[in-house]
Parts: C-alpha cells; sequence; structure tokens
C-alpha cells in the first residue's frame, strides 16, 4: 500500500502520526522583528478530515487563544483521525499591541484573500491562505465581543450551508445565528473554497471569562466527535438544551445621551415592552426608560456606563418563543458547571 501524502505547510512536511510547528514567514516590523504565524500539526494516525482552529485574526480577542492553547495541551488525541491544524494567533503583530487591528490601522479580516506585494496585513492574508486554509476540510475560528461589550457564547454560520450548521449544532453553543458574509473576510474565502466553517463569538476583548473557554473547549471536542475525528464518548451526556436558531440580530441604540443603567443581562429573554435600561441625566432631571421592541434574546451588552446618542446598548437575536430559550440557555450553564473537563 502506497504511504499517505505528507501535510506540507511552508517549507516542513507531517507525516501520519507526526505532531509538530512551523513557523511561516510574513515579514518584518519597523523595529526588524520577523512576523511569523505559529502553526501547530497534530496528525492522527488514519486519515480523516483535516479541522483549522484559528483564533487571534483581531489581537485583542484572547478568548479563542485561550482555547486553543488548552488544546494544544490535551493529550486527548491518541486516537485522532484525520489531522489538526491550531493556530492561536493569526495576526501576531495586533496581538503584540493588544489591538484588535494591524499596526497600519487595518482589519486583517477585511484583508482576504490578500496578495504577495500588499501591505503587511495583506502578505499576511494572502499567505495563510495558500499555506494553511488549502490544506483544511473544515474550520473553526474564534472571536470575541468588543472592549466593554461582552458576548454570550454563539456560533455564526453562512446561509445555505447545511454541513456547517450541523458542525454549529454538534458544537452545542446557547445560540447560532446565520449571518451574510462580509467582503474580506476569512468566512468568506472559506465559503468560496466550499470549506464547512463556523464562527465563534464569546466574551469581551482583552479578558479572558471562563464559561466561555469552557463554551468553546467543549464545543471542539464535540464538534470532532460529530466529524469523526474522534471516538464517540462511551456515556453519551445529553444536555437537555435546544440550541437557539436566529435569522436575525439588531442592535438597540441610546435614544438620547447620558448615564447607562443596565436592567438586564447577556442570554435573558425579552418581548416588546420589556425594560432594558435606563438612560439618566447626570444631573438628576431627567430619566429615560428603554423598552425592547421586540422578541428574543441578549447576546451582546455594553458594560459602559457612559452613553452618547445613537450608542449600541444591546444586541437581540430575535427569536420566538424567548422564555423558552432562556431557560435553555440557565440549563446549558448548569450543564457546564457539572463538567467542568471536556478533556476528560
Ligand atoms: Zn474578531
Amino acid at each position: 500500500m502506497n504511504e499517505p501524502k505528507p501535510l506540507i505547510i511552508g517549507t516542513a512536511a507531517f507525516h501520519s502520526g507526526e505532531m509538530g510547528v512551523v513557523e511561516l514567514p510574513i515579514g518584518s516590523l519597523t523595529g526588524y522583528q520577523p512576523v511569523t504565524i505559529n502553526i501547530h500539526i497534530r496528525r492522527g494516525k488514519r486519515p480523516g478530515p483535516v479541522l483549522l482552529l484559528t483564533a487571534g485574526i483581531h489581537g485583542d480577542e484572547l478568548i479563542g487563544v485561550e482555547i486553543l492553547r488548552r488544546i494544544l495541551q490535551s493529550r486527548g488525541f491518541q486516537n485522532l483521525r484525520g489531522d489538526l491544524i491550531i493556530v492561536p494567533v493569526v495576526c501576531m503583530p495586533a496581538f503584540l499591541n493588544r489591538n484588535r487591528y494591524l499596526p497600519d490601522r487595518r482589519d486583517l479580516n477585511r484583508l482576504f484573500p490578500g496578495h504577495p506585494d500588499g501591505s503587511l496585513g495583506s502578505r499576511l492574508a494572502h499567505t495563510f491562505l495558500q499555506e494553511v486554509v488549502a490544506r483544511c476540510t473544515h474550520s473553526i475560528d474564534f472571536h470575541g465581543g468588543a472592549i466593554g461589550r461582552p458576548n454570550l457564547p454563539q456560533i455564526r454560520i453562512s446561509p445555505n450551508d447545511a454541513e456547517a450548521a450541523a458542525m454549529a449544532m454538534a458544537f452545542k453553543p446557547p445560540v447560532v445565528i446565520q449571518t451574510g458574509l462580509r467582503e474580506g473576510s476569512l468566512r468568506h474565502q472559506l465559503r468560496n473554497r466550499d470549506i464547512p466553517a463556523i464562527l465563534f463569538e464569546g466574551g469581551e476583548a482583552l479578558r479572558i471569562t471562563s464559561d466561555s473557554v469552557r463554551y468553546g473547549l467543549r464545543g471542539v471536542f464535540s464538534v470532532m466527535r460529530h466529524l469523526g475525528m474522534l471516538p464517540k464518548q462511551r456515556k453519551v451526556i445529553e444536555p437537555a438544551t435546544r440550541t437557539v436558531f436566529a435569522k436575525s440580530t439588531t442592535w438597540v441604540r441610546a435614544p438620547q445621551g447620558g448615564l447607562m443603567i443596565p436592567l438586564i443581562d447577556l442570554g435573558k429573554a425579552i418581548v416588546p415592552g420589556t425594560k432594558l435600561g435606563i438612560i439618566a441625566d447626570p444631573f438628576g432631571r431627567h430619566e429615560t426608560v428603554i423598552h425592547s421592541e421586540y422578541e428574543g434574546i441578549i447576546i451582546g451588552i455594553t458594560r459602559e456606563g457612559h452613553a452618547d446618542e445613537g450608542d449600541a446598548l444591546f444586541h437581540i437575536a430575535t427569536t420566538p418563543d424567548p422564555q423558552d430559550a432562556e431557560a435553555h440557555i440557565q440549563r446549558s450553564d448548569e450543564i457546564l458547571e457539572e463538567h467542568t473537563d471536556p478533556l476528560g
């Protein structure tokens, strides 16, 4: 029988059952420091899907970096079928700057497919697609909310992608949202290449919060089982939860400037008329109660007490039966508490 093909990334070749690291050179910074992408490979002994796990496309979103760090530490891959390509920090210049964007203030996730003679970010995007994305069959990309704007753990998928929808359900997040594709994003390129892709959003920028990390870790292992990369669990612990599907989301904005006093939190159900918060004149003269016009679940919220008129305050996934969904979200949190170690 012929030896299966090695997995080649840059100048490195990995054979079945091998693991290792590749540093792909991209360019250099003002201080002459090299810019590279650090890529970790875990190859199973048997062929199967090639799952790409990425985080740090935005340099201040750390939840995914922590999730992938924990996966790199896992010893649970003796029976791995297929391969894992793990990139905890895609955009190292942004990560070092503790910033969402590249040093030239561009967003890497608007620069795909990139160009070999473009800006630093454009070169990075180009090399990443050619050397890494071209090798994978499935993808999970990790993101988080902005600074002071945490997200409920959620999976985003593109419309009309049945395989990605199945991966999203296997991930078992509280909420799955179907969203359109943005020009220049990694997800757009994955779609062009017919690679089923899901995008995780959880927590907020610059912070590592344990609930989002736990959801993410459990989700990756669960998707790997769904894809046949890991053996099915002997004792299946089926959470009595249902993932909420939402086809649209909307932001509630500050009706006027003032102090923002929230009256609701992430994961809570709302219906038309639910009090979401109060915008108050700091001098005690006026208060405006913000009532919901929608039926849904709070999936994003501002933690800031300052609000200028028009500031985004509450992100809502519109869904019928939000009360039911809230109960499921609560139940799913309890299940995570009971089974804290998805690696076990
Ligand atoms: Zn992001």
